[in-house]
């Protein structure tokens, strides 16, 4: 466990990390999932970054009323549904605990782009623990986005498990992680 952890802090796990600066792309999303082993009872961590047009539905701060309880709402359906985004095989009896959800501003390009048009992005960033109570050897994980979120339809996901590197392009929520024996 602290090992997929430290891993993940470098961000040792992501191809997807060299082209995350250019990674905000609307209707994309990266899911980064570690286990220090697939055997036993394995424990992980599972992290989701996506523009938040696709999940709030808007970019722009929230400073009404309306626009920040659209926003709370948005992040309680993804700490909610996100089991059904990411689907652990239901042999290895997998539960997931919300561990951290929040929109963060993009501001990496603005320094560029004053006086031109200035757009505003921003991400949702989210992390969750996995506890399993059996081993995920030879189970494969699946994934549904697009009944959460329809917006989105294409996402980077990389796991590390044990000694296992694997990573899968989800289109439409088509794209399956088999986990070797
Ligand atoms: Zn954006």
């Amino acid at each position: 466990m602290r090992l997929a952890l430290a891993l993940l802090a470098v961000g040792v796990l992501l191809p997807a990390q060299t082209r995350s600066r250019k990674a905000h792309e609307h209707g994309s999303a990266k899911v980064n999932i570690a286990f220090e082993s697939a055997k036993g009872a394995p424990k992980g961590v599972v992290e989701f970054e996506s523009p938040a047009d696709s999940v709030v539905g808007f970019e722009y701060e929230a400073k009404t009323a309306a626009d920040k309880a659209k926003v709370t709402a948005a992040l309680n359906t993804l700490k909610a549904r996100f089991g059904e985004m990411v689907i652990f095989p239901a042999a290895a009896a997998c539960a997931m605990t919300n561990k951290s959800a929040k929109v963060e501003a993009d501001d990496h390009h603005d320094a560029k782009s004053k006086g031109a048009r200035q757009e505003q992005h921003s991400e949702v960033h989210a992390g969750f623990e996995v506890a399993c109570a059996k081993p995920l050897s030879g189970l494969e994980i699946r994934f549904g986005f697009m009944k959460v979120f329809p917006k989105i339809h294409d996402v980077n996901v990389a796991l590390l498990i044990g000694d296992q590197q694997l990573s899968a392009d989800v289109e439409n929520d088509k794209g399956v992680l088999k986990i070797a024996k």
